[in-house]
């Protein structure tokens, strides 16, 4: 981590100690976060992607986990944290608000900047390979179970992260959920996104309890006016193998190709992906 702000403070050295032992997102994971990508051009400025959905989203978390959520104070603690920073290229920002302090009702607000990590230019080039991993839940089980948090990004991800430490066991770069059904999910930090044709595909949010992702919302926003079709349908394994092009599609990483799917070649189209990949910011790699 290389820049540190605090909410309600300002900037802060990196080094500074922000979370006290008995602070509920450290023991219960009771909280929310956002991750961004900051693009710093060559003269230095900086700027975040998409910031006001990012917000908008944290807000919506914010509201399911019953925290207070205060969007003009986080854009001020985003503008002063791009101000100092000028680091040209990308970089990952993280915008964390935790319940606090056990006992305290106050909550714990923090931006952090950070280096992309480093395997990410090489599976933008190179393409991901990926399992898929039932999560065991029904793909309608988030349905009137507001307790759930379905839609909400908690810092609860043990889960996520046990998935591609499992795809890395099993010689693969990232992880496909797939509903105990037999729905095609999220992946652990990344929406599904496939191509049939000039159409794009994404999976439906609500009682499956996958988050909506900024990233395909603005990509089947901007599909539209690029002769594109965009549909959100639910769909099966057997349907990301008959498309053309499957991608897991991230603010941070941005849609990568899928290469291989639980151990199956797919052939590369990189017009097509060029095509996604520019129409969401992403140079092609
Ligand atoms: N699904 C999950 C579980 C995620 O953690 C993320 C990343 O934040 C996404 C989807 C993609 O969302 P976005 O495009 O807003 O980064």
């Amino acid at each position: 981590m290389r820049l540190l702000a605090i909410l309600g403070e300002g900037l802060a050295d990196p080094a500074t100690p922000v979370i006290c032992a008995d602070d509920l997102g450290l023991s219960r994971g009771d909280g929310c976060f956002e991750g961004c990508r900051v693009v710093t051009g060559t003269g230095g400025v900086s700027a975040v992607d998409k910031l006001e959905a990012h917000l908008t989203r944290m807000g919506h978390s914010a509201a399911a986990l019953e925290l207070p959520f205060d969007a003009g104070s986080w854009r001020e603690l985003v503008t002063s944290a791009c101000a100092a920073w000028h680091e040209p290229g990308e970089a990952g920002m993280r915008l964390l608000l935790t319940r606090g302090r056990a006992g305290s009702g106050v909550p714990t607000g923090l931006l952090t900047i950070s280096p992309l990590p480093s395997f990410y230019p090489r599976q933008r080039r190179e393409g991901l390979r990926i399992i898929t991993l039932d999560r065991g839940t029904s793909s309608a089980a988030y349905t009137d179970a507001p307790w759930l948090l379905g839609g909400a990004k908690t810092l609860s991800y043990a889960v996520n992260m046990a998935a591609q430490r499992e795809a890395e066991r099993r010689g693969a770069d990232d992880v496909i959920f797939v509903s105990s059904d037999g729905d095609v999910l999220e992946s652990p930090t990344s929406s599904v996104v496939w191509s049939v044709g000039r159409t794009l595909h994404t999976t439906p949010t609500g009682a499956s309890g996958i988050l909506p992702g900024t990233t395909q919302q603005l990509l089947f926003a901007r599909a539209a006016d690029q002769d594109w079709q965009a549909v959100v349908a639910r769909a099966s394994v057997d349907d990301l193998h008959a498309a053309d092009v499957l991608w897991l599609v991230g603010s941070v990483r941005g849609p990568v190709d899928v290469v291989a799917l639980d151990g199956r070649y797919r052939e590369r189209h990189t017009a097509v992906d060029t095509e996604i990949r520019q129409m969401v910011g992403f140079p092609a790699p």
